[in-house]
């Protein structure tokens, strides 16, 4: 069989323990054999970083930037113990939190359907993809703990001399004190990114925020998003027949378990954290579920929504067999080579990208699954444990069906 060409590399972004094992089987047996495949590669695993100083991290994300698509293997965000295990010099940053910072996006997260998982949620047939802000809030808040009596008050002063002073609290005893920020350009690239990738999967865009309490901070957020989308997408929308919808996030919550998904849900930074966490779990496994991130200028970051699965690694370390999911890896490959056969008007590797998913998809439905899903499997089905390397070849036989 002739392999399928590519014009522009991927980025591909390696990294550690279980799911860089992964990455070398999903290449070995579902893409090298059928795609040309064409990437520059940066190793992003831990050894490298330290080597390199972090700046391995960097450059990939300026490569990201240069090409505009990037496939990431999970990573190790370094703590305390990972310094001692790998003897390093720093405590290196969050790789995803440099990469994000570089590319200025909004992460999308959507789970992975099939028949004999059924979310814990009846009515729930389609995917709800959670869209967050990945910047501010009070995850850049300054905190105080106040230890007596006394006036708390709100200060700005701005560089043209203008300043604003208002009294938050009199405080007549002990308390605590926040002050949290956001800026109008991190808003208004959240908001272009959302608009884009509804227009991209051509899904509604649900947002919503506490207007109505919050009439300045979250105001900003709801006159933003309409004031864009007025001027930059409503024709667009209107064209493809999607809506876009603004209600308060308290009543989004009772619209979102109502319905029966297919849409996007636009999530500031602590909602997002929060509503996604439910959502995935609702649908089943974090193992289940594709992830990426967007930029406003239109550049993407495939990457799996797990961790590096740290305890299948010391097992995989000691030879014992190992039944880690693939899924979200394999799908932040297909998800960055459909992309990238998109933009290069590829059709034959965009036509790749989604046999591969069917294959994987009909490898479930076969009943052939990893641990972890046997165990979510509804009554009435059936299903047998593999192994890692077991299930990647199944995939491998339906893949090579479809594409015959
Ligand atoms: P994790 O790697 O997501 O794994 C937590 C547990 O979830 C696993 O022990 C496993 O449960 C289950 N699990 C997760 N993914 C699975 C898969 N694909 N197949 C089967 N089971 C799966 O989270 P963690 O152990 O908290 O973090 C490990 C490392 O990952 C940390 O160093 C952290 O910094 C890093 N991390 C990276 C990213 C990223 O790069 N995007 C995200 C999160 C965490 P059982 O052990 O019960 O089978
Ligand atoms: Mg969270």
């Amino acid at each position: 069989m002739k392999k399928i060409q590519m014009k522009t590399p991927l980025v591909e972004m390696d990294g550690d323990e279980m799911t860089r094992i992964l990455w070398q089987m999903i290449k070995d047996e579902l893409l090298i054999p059928f795609v040309d495949l064409k990437t520059e590669y940066y190793d992003l695993g831990l050894v490298e970083r330290e080597r390199t100083k972090d700046q391995v991290t960097i450059d990939s994300a300026l490569a990201n930037k240069k090409y505009g698509v990037a496939v990431k293997c999970a990573t190790i965000t370094p703590n305390k113990q990972r310094v001692e295990e790998y003897n390093l010099s720093e405590m290196w940053k969050s790789p995803n939190g440099t990469i994000r910072a570089i590319l200025d996006g909004t992460v999308f997260r959507a789970p992975i359907l099939i028949d004999s998982i059924k979310p814990a949620v009846r009515n729930w047939k389609k995917p709800i993809t959670i869209a967050r802000h990945a910047y501010g809030d009070v995850y850049k808040s300054t905190e105080y703990r106040v230890p007596c009596p006394g006036k708390a008050e709100l200060v700005f002063t701005g560089e043209n001399g203008e300043s604003f002073r208002e009294t938050i609290y009199d405080f007549e005893c002990g308390g605590v004190l926040q002050g949290q920020y956001n800026k109008d350009s991190s808003i208004e690239s959240f908001a272009h990114s959302c608009f884009q990738y509804a227009i991209d999967t051509k899904q509604d865009l649900w947002f919503a925020t506490k207007d109505t309490i919050s009439k300045k901070y979250d105001q900003t957020f709801k006159l933003t998003f309409q004031e864009i989308f007025d001027r930059d997408y409503k024709a667009k929308f209107d064209e493809l027949g999607i809506e876009y919808f603004y209600t308060l996030i308290d009543d989004a919550v009772a619209r979102v378990i109502r319905s029966e998904g297919g849409y996007i849900w636009a999530c500031k930074n602590y909602d997002g954290d929060v509503m996604s966490d439910m959502v995935s779990t609702a649908f089943g496994s974090l193992a289940m579920m594709t992830s990426v991130l967007v930029s406003p200028d239109g550049n993407y970051e495939y990457e799996a929504a797990h961790g590096t699965v740290t305890r299948h690694y010391y097992r995989y370390l000691k030879g014992e067999d190992t039944s880690t999911n693939p899924m979200a890896t394999i799908y932040a490959w297909s998800g960055a080579l459909r992309k990238r056969g998109e933009l290069d008007e590829l059709p034959e590797l965009v036509n790749f990208a989604n046999k591969l998913e069917e294959a994987c998809i009909d490898t479930l439905n076969d009943g052939i699954m990893t641990k972890d899903l046997v165990g979510l499997v509804s009554e009435g089905y059936t299903a047998t444990a593999v192994n890692s390397i077991g299930f990647i070849k199944a995939i491998r036989e339906r893949l090579e069906a479809k594409l015959a």
